[in-house]
């Protein structure tokens, strides 16, 4: 019943409302629950914050959950403890992983320097599809490890082909949903089992929170969340607060990125410095009508090559910001090189196909004339 209901409000009510707790006299918002300590006597549960159950934890984990029409949603103090507790949940030694090639730095960088340790195994994708994927599989294939859109490139798999291809194989699919945010795409409709995010980038918003979420059915959170426990990622209440008051926001935030990301990408798509323009907006985009099918918007992030000194470049940006994230209210712009792929060897980013003169964009709500107007000053070398 609940669900039904859930399912019959839209995102941005969900966004507002979903989850809120009303305390009489203490105001419209959730209070601020700064406890560490609970009492235990009178109550069945065992509040504690390790545990993820205090109030505030358990407002935003809602709130999300709805959002990703999740059975079950959880916070953590990072997307790294995120994905790390994910994996470290669901699997045991010996289990394999298979991984799309183009993937979040630090999440390349668990692949590589935890997973032997631990007797897990792993395999990237040379191309990301279904007979890439049969090529790679084997009898101890436990996890898919999806991105769509991915960091950087922007590459859009087919969740919901993957999805049952998976299912078929008896494999589990987790997705780092962080590009798209909850507003834009819900790969658990397409049949995904377990969805993560940083929620250091969109759903916090505002460049002031480090934290992450993962939503997924009941049956499968209880030994994430077991694993949780003893691990201890657990996000604070006053990060937790600050969530809440930033994912009210998302809907209408993700809109007017996303509209500036479309019109940015179209303008350096037909610039003469621009070798390169990798966004799934674009129709001549290679992953354009599978974004099309599977989210509402084509999102806020975009990458593009640049035929001069990308630090140059972004030395002469006076607006835009050179920032090591994302997700941000404002727009801010990277070098994947030297940033979040910078653990890589540069061969080893050469075969993701990330170049030394690749850019990374996250594009904020500012006004759209003003955001094409820095970036073409500082594209005008001739200056
Ligand atoms: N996933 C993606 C796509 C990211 O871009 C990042 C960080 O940049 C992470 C996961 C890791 O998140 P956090 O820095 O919150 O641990």
């Amino acid at each position: 019943m609940i669900e039904e209901l859930i399912a019959l409000k839209g995102k941005g009510t969900l966004c507002v409302h979903e989850g809120q707790m009303r305390v009489k006299d203490a105001g419209i918002n959730t209070p601020l629950f700064n406890s560490s300590a609970f009492e235990y006597l009178d109550s069945e549960d065992r509040k504690y914050p390790r545990y993820f159950n205090t109030p505030n934890q358990e407002v935003v984990a809602n709130k999300i959950a709805a959002l990703e029409n999740a059975e079950k949603g959880m916070v953590f103090g990072s997307g790294m403890a995120a994905i790390s507790t994910v994996v470290f949940g669901l699997l045991n030694s010996g289990d394999h992983v298979i991984a799309l090639n183009n993937l979040y730095g630090g999440t390349l960088d668990f692949l590589k320097k935890d997973f032997e340790r631990f007797d897990l195994e792993y395999s990237i994708l040379p191309e990301n599809n279904i007979s890439a994927m049969e090529a790679l599989k084997r009898a101890n294939t436990k996890m898919l490890y999806l991105e769509s859109p991915s960091n950087p490139l922007l590459e859009i798999v087919d969740l919901e082909e993957i999805a049952h291809w998976a299912k078929s194989n008896g494999i589990l699919t987790c997705i780092d949903n962080t590009f798209a945010s909850p507003v834009l795409q819900n790969p658990l409709d397409w049949g995904i089992d377990i969805v993560l995010h940083s929620a250091t980038k969109y759903i916090g918003g505002h460049s002031d929170i480090c934290a992450g979420a993962v939503c997924t059915r009941e049956e499968l959170m209880k030994p994430i969340t077991q694993a949780a426990h003893n691990f201890g990622g657990s996000l604070n209440p006053m990060m937790a607060h600050l969530m809440e008051r930033s994912l009210k926001t998302l809907e209408i935030r993700m809109e007017r990125a996303s509209h500036n990301a479309h019109c940015i990408a179209q303008f350096l798509h037909e610039h003469s410095s621009i070798d390169q323009v990798y966004y799934p907006g674009l129709p001549s985009f290679k992953g354009h009508d599978i974004a099309k099918k599977q989210m509402s918007a084509f999102g806020a992030m975009l990458s593009f090559e640049i035929n001069g000194d990308p630090i140059h470049f972004q030395k002469r940006l006076e607006l835009i910001c050179p920032v090591m994230s994302l997700g941000g209210v404002e727009t801010t712009i990277c070098s994947p090189a030297l940033t979040s792929h910078r653990l890589l060897t540069k061969e080893k980013r050469l075969d993701f196909g990330i170049r030394d003169n690749l850019l990374r964009l996250s594009v904020g709500i500012e006004n759209t004339e003003d955001l094409i107007n820095d970036i073409e000053q500082a594209l005008d070398f001739s200056k």
